[in-house]
């Protein structure tokens, strides 16, 4: 039986009209029923700009960006030869940039909501472009499939979190079953976008940065997916991030503890809520790069066959540490309640933690600084002391934490390098701990080269 596949292209995927006519071949060539494309590499950026620029800048400013845009979508456009009604498509969803930019404009606020529909718009106009290069390829290759462009929002509910809205899984699964339930049929090639959702009341959401990847790995569970494959522009997942440390190597097969423990304490390459729905659903993950797709890439699944020590390393930037401290801790309970309470009620989550007697020290993003009240709280229950400018850095395996010596190796790897603060203990397959931002590519790389390299 054919299998049910969903692949999802990302922003340097869609480049321009070479790579959405490259990707849509890789998607034909693997089967993919469900194509989950991100806005062209550097759209999102640019209307995120052009949010801020309508809103504070004079007109002229956001008319820059305005034309900027246009421009690199018509140019992908015409060299894809777009007919007539994706043109209008097209034109339609520029219209609906330009008024959203200008109703911010002379409101001179941009609201959280008018932001999610203005970034909206580079998914839902990626998309129209790749449903035409998908078409091109399949009749490239005489295929009695036909390329069919679709609204993620009928399917992809969220709640109304905008900017990093949550996905609501029992609605996107009846949705799909119900809307793209045909896919099943294997006569449709779907193209549709990530990143984007829409609340029951029809407003459009996002899912937040880099959320696409996110989005194919809901809808492959909401349409039931025997696979999900992320193509990028890497071959795969490797031992670090290649920009970081050249003698990085590809992995060719890793655990979905290890993939999620990567995903979230930084390994751009995942968002790090992909892989619940798949685990959830036990949905094996490819992650491989459009631009090599005969690469060997990397195969995430519940079992593998290796358990290496250490497979592979992140890192986290623009960390802050915040120490609270009260002698009240002292042999008194409900502390760490009251604490936790408050970063609850500010949806601040909390990625380490160590405590002491009187103290508790946790690591959020330095974006939570902006949060002022949340920092006004948190000193109403104890002093509070915030240090910047830090990185999070995890290695991530297994047995960790009942491996002896291990953090002997690491300390002695780094001994010049100070570190703040150590997370061990909690997860088999994760040991993190914190240094200074203009130390972190140092750490990594030795780091790498004695339990990756060697
Ligand atoms: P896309 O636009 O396709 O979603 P991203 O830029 O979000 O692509 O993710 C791919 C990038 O992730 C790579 O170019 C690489 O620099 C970075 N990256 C970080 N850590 C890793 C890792 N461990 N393995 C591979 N790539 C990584
Ligand atoms: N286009 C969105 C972003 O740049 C989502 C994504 O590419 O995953 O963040
Ligand atoms: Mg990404």
């Amino acid at each position: 039986m054919a299998k049910l596949i969903v692949s999802k292209f990302g922003g340097t995927s869609m480049g321009d009209a070479e790579c959405m006519l490259r990707s849509s071949e890789v998607a034909f060539g693997r089967g993919a029923s469900l194509v989950v494309v991100s806005a062209t590499s550097g759209t999102t950026n640019d209307l995120i700009a052009l949010g801020k620029a309508s809103e504070s800048q004079p007109w002229a400013e956001a008319e820059k960006i305005l034309s900027k845009i246009h421009s690199r979508h018509v140019k992908i456009a015409a060299d894809l030869h777009l007919p007539t009604e994706s043109m209008q498509r097209l034109e339609t969803l520029f219209e609906e940039m330009g008024s959203i930019a200008k109703g911010i404009n002379l409101l001179k606020d941009c609201s959280v909501k008018a932001m999610d529909t203005l970034m909206s718009l580079g998914e839902r106009m990626s998309s129209v472009l790749c449903t035409e290069a998908m078409a091109q390829v399949l009749k490239r290759h005489n295929s009695d499939k036909k390329a069919m462009w679709f609204d993620v929002r009928e399917v992809l509910r969220t709640d109304d979190s905008f900017g990093k809205a949550r996905p609501l899984t029992k609605e996107v699964e009846s949705l799909s079953q119900k809307k793209l339930g045909f896919l099943r049929d294997y006569k449709t090639v779907v193209v549709t976008q990530g990143y984007i959702g829409s609340t029951e009341e029809g407003m459009t959401t996002t899912l937040g940065r880099g959320g696409s990847d996110y989005s194919a790995a809901i809808l492959a569970e909401g349409v039931a997916a025997d696979v999900l494959e992320i193509w990028t522009d890497v071959a795969g997942i490797a031992t670090t991030d290649p920009r970081i440390c050249p003698a990085a190597k590809p992995i060719d097969e890793i655990s979905f503890k290890e993939a999620s423990e990567l995903a979230t304490f930084g390994a751009k390459v995942l968002h790090p809520a992909t892989l619940l729905p798949a685990i959830r659903k036990n949905i094996p993950v490819f992650v491989g790069s459009s631009f090599d797709a005969d690469a060997k890439g990397t195969w995430i699944r519940k079992e593998v066959e290796d358990h290496p020590l250490i497979r592979a390393m992140a890192m986290r930037k623009k960390q802050i540490l915040v120490t609270l401290s009260t002698p009240e801790m002292l042999h008194a309970h409900g502390f760490l309640f009251q604490i936790f309470k408050i970063f609850n009620d500010h949806k601040v989550s909390i990625d380490a933690i160590t405590t002491s007697e009187i103290s508790v020290s946790v690591t959020l993003d330095d974006s939570t600084l902006v949060n002022k009240k949340l920092i006004a709280d948190l000193s109403e229950i104890a002093d509070v002391q915030v240090e910047e400018n830090l990185t999070l850095i995890s290695l991530i395996g297994n047995n960790i934490n009942h491996t002896p010596g291990l953090a002997k190796q690491i300390f002695e790897t780094i001994s010049d390098i100070n570190v703040r603060m150590i997370c061990l203990g909690a997860s088999k397959h994760n040991f993190c701990f914190l240094v200074s931002e203009d130390q972190s590519t140092q750490a990594i790389q030795r780091l790498h080269k004695k339990f990756v390299e060697a």
